[in-house]
C-alpha cells in the first residue's frame, strides 16, 4: 500500500462534523471506535504532498581521487567539481535536501 498523507486541518474539520452529527446519540456510533476511526481516516482525500528527501555527502576516495557520494541515491560527485559545478544543498541526481 503506497504511503498517503492527510491534511491535518481536513481531518479535524472531517471529525468535527462527524462528532456533531452523532451528539446524542446512545449508544456510541461505530465510527467513534478506534477500528472505525481508522476506517474514517481511509475515506479522508489524500494530500498533494511530496516527499522531502534528506541526506548527506559523505567523502569517498576512489583511486586516490576525492567525491563526494549522496546517502540517498548512492550519486557520486567528484570532490573538486563540487562547490563550484552543484549547489551542495541538494543532490543534483535526486533532488535530497543536503543541509
Ligand atoms: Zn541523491
Amino acid at each position: 500500500m503506497p504511503n498517503d498523507y492527510i491534511s491535518r486541518e481536513a481531518a479535524q474539520e472531517f471529525f468535527r462534523k462527524r462528532s456533531e452529527e452523532y451528539i446524542g446519540h446512545e449508544p456510541v456510533p461505530m465510527s467513534f471506535t478506534l477500528t472505525g476511526v481508522v476506517n474514517e481516516l481511509k475515506t479522508i482525500p489524500a494530500a498533494d504532498v511530496v516527499e522531502h528527501k534528506r541526506g548527506t555527502w559523505i567523502t569517498a576516495w576512489i583511486k586516490g581521487t576525492e567525491f563526494q557520494r549522496c546517502t540517498e541515491c548512492g550519486t557520486y560527485i567528484q570532490s573538486i567539481f563540487f562547490a563550484n559545478d552543484y549547489d551542495v544543498n541538494f543532490c543534483p541526481s535526486c533532488g535530497a535536501d543536503m543541509r
